[in-house]
């Protein structure tokens, strides 16, 4: 099997990003109506985006959460994507193992597992024996004449957490800064870490205003919040 690569694709982002935090937040204390504020463009960019710079300093979050980026997502295991969902304030489209058959599914091998050549050999048998019994069982039911997606979504049961899957996935920009906290962290889990600095550099180099500072707890605080056992060591601990 062809090594699997993260894959991490921006489909689309609210458009006059910087324009819409800047009026959602001067709506909060100006007469003004923002519908007229959008449009004045004597405002200029430059002088928007240092408003929003500083609105993301101040912690005033709530006007972020006008500008979402969508992400197409793939090469990733199932592993990732259970973390993954568990950030409610986003929405998630996931291939389905229902509907899509997975005969010759592709797995991401962890890169210790990788490195590794006895454990690389006991993950990639174990593999082969999942997908002959996943292929075994399909045909079994089959023979049972049930139709495909009954007999996927039970043959399912079988397959393992590393297979790999594609998701697209939405978050605004306060639920954003948010998931990179937490999963840009060196504690989390590699890859979901992977994944989080990867969106985190696309964001960074769209929304600058927004993203350049953006990153895990400790880059905001100047010390490490997780406590002894679990400190890389970049920042101190808190005093
Ligand atoms: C290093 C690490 C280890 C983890 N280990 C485990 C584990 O062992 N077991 C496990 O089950 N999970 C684990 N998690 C997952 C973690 O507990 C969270 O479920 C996940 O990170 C989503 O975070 P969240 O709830 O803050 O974020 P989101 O769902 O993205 O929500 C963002 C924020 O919105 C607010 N919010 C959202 N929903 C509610 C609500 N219903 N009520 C009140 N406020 C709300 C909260 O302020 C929340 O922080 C781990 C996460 C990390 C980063």
């Amino acid at each position: 099997m062809p090594k699997v690569i993260m894959n991490v694709k921006l489909l689309e982002m609210s458009q006059n990003a910087i324009a819409l935090i800047y009026v959602a937040c001067r709506q909060c204390y100006s007469k003004e109506f923002a519908g007229d504020v959008f449009s004045d463009t004597s405002i200029s960019l430059e002088k928007q985006e240092e408003f929003v710079k500083n609105i993301v300093a101040s912690g005033h979050q709530s006007p972020l959460e006008h500008v979402k980026f969508t992400f197409a997502i793939e090469g990733v295991s199932r592993a990732l994507t259970h973390q993954l969902v568990r950030h409610r304030l986003a929405s998630y489209c996931q291939q389905s193992q229902r509907y899509v058959k997975e005969k010759d599914f592709d797995y991401i091998i962890p890169p210790v597992i990788e490195r590794n050549i006895a454990a690389k050999d006991e993950f990639s048998k174990l593999m082969a024996t999942i997908q002959q019994s996943y292929t075994k069982l399909l045909t079994l039911m089959g023979q049972d004449n049930l139709c495909g997606e009954i007999a996927n979504q039970d043959a399912r049961f079988v397959l393992p957490q590393a297979a790999e899957t594609k998701i697209v996935a939405t978050m605004n920009c306060r639920e954003l800064l948010h998931f990179f906290q937490h999963r840009c962290c060196a504690r989390a889990q590699w890859e979901i870490c992977q994944l989080a600095n990867k969106m985190l550099e696309i964001c960074a180099e769209k929304l600058p205003a927004v993203f350049a500072d953006a990153g895990a707890k400790c880059e905001a605080l100047g010390y490490c919040p997780e406590g002894e056992k679990f400190c890389c060591g970049k920042y101190p601990l808190k005093a």
